[in-house]
């Protein structure tokens, strides 16, 4: 298994993780020992990152309102494991 060191994109935070990488999927993540904003620790959102990933509702591509107004889901857009 490989480990990547990456950071968490889910809020401004940007906390140290971890990627535990297995056939080129990311199986679990820990909070980074080292960084020094979270020493170690994710928030119980960022401990679940990975599902995030592979989710199947997961949206992939920009979304608009007909009438032009972005979709506040289109933040989660942002998010993406640096690995
Ligand atoms: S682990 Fe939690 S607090 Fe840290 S960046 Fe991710 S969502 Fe934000």
């Amino acid at each position: 298994m490989k480990v990547v060191k990456t950071a968490c994109e889910l809020c401004a935070w940007s906390c140290g993780m971890e990627a535990y990488v297995e056939g080129g999927k990311v199986v679990r993540v820990k909070g980074m020992k080292e960084h020094p904003l979270n020493n170690g620790r994710l928030c119980p959102k960022g401990s679940v990152t990975h599902e995030y990933v592979y989710a199947k509702d997961r949206i992939t591509t920009p979304m608009l309102n007909e009438d032009g107004r972005k979709l506040i889901g289109i933040l989660r857009l942002r998010f993406s494991l640096r690995i």
